[in-house]
């Protein structure tokens, strides 16, 4: 949150603060109920709009708090009916968020917790733009809000695994996770919520003590320490054997079970060497292996590897009794898949 009172955006109060914030004004407590439904449950983009309010405290809320809603300045639709939606903020930065139908009934949504990333991983495009700022409280719960309103139904799930790391922006992240998951918020299950980080230790820590069953994802991609630092510099100051240490406390506090994520890139971090080295990871962890197909991002030399290796991984995970599954993402047709993110106008 702004440490300028005065000029913090409503929606980046928790639902808590709202209390303390409606009490500052001399309004009973109940006024902060009133307010989160109007957010949350009405999805209004004024103060006007709250019309069991005194006019007068609507008035002085517009002035210091004010209500801003990202404006859709761009739009894609894909072939599969996943969406990606180009968002303006207030502050002119841009960020992308996407919204992925399934045939049975769910609508996820993947958020982005920060404009760019300052990880660099060299196979996404988003690590390839750098980083800009991290995104509020509101301006996370806004991606949820305006995918359910373009599609005209509730959003059932989300992902973290849009532009940027969220353990980067720990407590704007897990302040919207929050207000998303409360029944005075929008109501989206914990379980129905992943957050997928490249392995920040700090962040792993702070996570396993939310008493939310949320589920934590690690982009792993490879496990080999020489080969993550070549392919995702800035996360391999959290060494792997730290990472695994981190892991298995996270598991321990939790009793969840994690997703490691791992793209498979031909030549790269797909050798039999690298599959040894996965499943030795993998090994006394409570987890579940995603093999990701690469998806392809603009003047990349990578290729993703052949759908055969693939097969191939998942059948040794699986005879290690690790459940595996290969991913083949929603969406790239329009960029929108997983690493194709970016602020570029589509
Ligand atoms: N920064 C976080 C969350 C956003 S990235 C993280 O790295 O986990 C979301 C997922 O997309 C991560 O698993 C990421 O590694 C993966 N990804 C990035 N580039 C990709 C690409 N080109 N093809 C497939 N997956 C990619
Ligand atoms: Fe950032 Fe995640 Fe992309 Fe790496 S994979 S650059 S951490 S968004």
């Amino acid at each position: 949150m702004d440490t300028n009172k005065n000029i913090t955006p409503i929606k980046d109060y928790s639902l808590a603060q709202l209390s303390e914030l409606v009490k500052e004004y001399g309004q009973p407590v109940f006024r902060a109920g009133q307010i989160a439904q109007w957010l949350y449950q009405a999805g209004v983009s004024s103060f006007d709009e709250m019309t069991n309010l005194p006019k007068l405290l609507r008035e002085s809320l517009a002035v210091e708090h004010p209500l801003y809603t990202p404006s859709i300045i761009d739009k894609l639709v894909s072939q599969d009916g996943t969406r990606k939606y180009l968002l303006s903020l207030h502050d002119g930065c841009l960020v992308e968020t996407v919204g992925i139908p399934s045939r049975d009934e769910r609508l996820t949504v993947c958020f982005s917790t920060q404009v760019g990333c300052a990880m660099g991983c060299i196979f996404c495009a988003t690590g390839q733009e750098g980083f800009t700022r991290n995104l509020s409280v509101g301006e996370i719960i806004d991606q949820v809000l305006i995918v359910q309103n373009d599609f005209g139904e509730r959003v059932t799930n989300l992902v973290g695994m849009g532009q940027g790391e969220p353990f980067l922006n720990y407590d704007n992240v897990v302040s919207a996770l929050e207000i998303i998951n409360s029944k005075k918020g929008l109501g989206i299950g914990a379980r129905k919520i992943t957050l997928s980080t490249c392995g920040i230790i700090k962040g792993i820590e702070r996570f396993s003590q939310v008493k939310e069953q949320y589920t934590l994802a690690i982009s792993l991609h490879a496990a080999r320490q020489s080969v993550r630092d070549l392919i995702m510099p800035h996360a391999s100051s959290n060494p792997l054997s730290q990472l695994k240490k981190a892991l298995l406390d996270y598991i321990n506090k939790t009793n969840r079970r994690i997703t490691l994520e791992y793209t498979l890139i031909s030549g790269i971090n797909d050798s039999e060497k690298d599959l040894t080295a996965l499943l030795s990871f993998a090994d006394g962890l409570l987890c579940h292996i995603n093999l990701i197909k690469l998806n392809s991002v603009p003047d990349s030399p990578f290729q993703p590897s052949s759908m055969n290796t693939m097969e191939r991984w998942k059948a040794a995970a699986e005879q290690q009794s690790i459940e595996t599954t290969i991913r083949i993402s929603k969406g790239s047709d329009i960029f929108g898949a997983c690493g194709q993110l970016k602020n570029a106008r589509m």
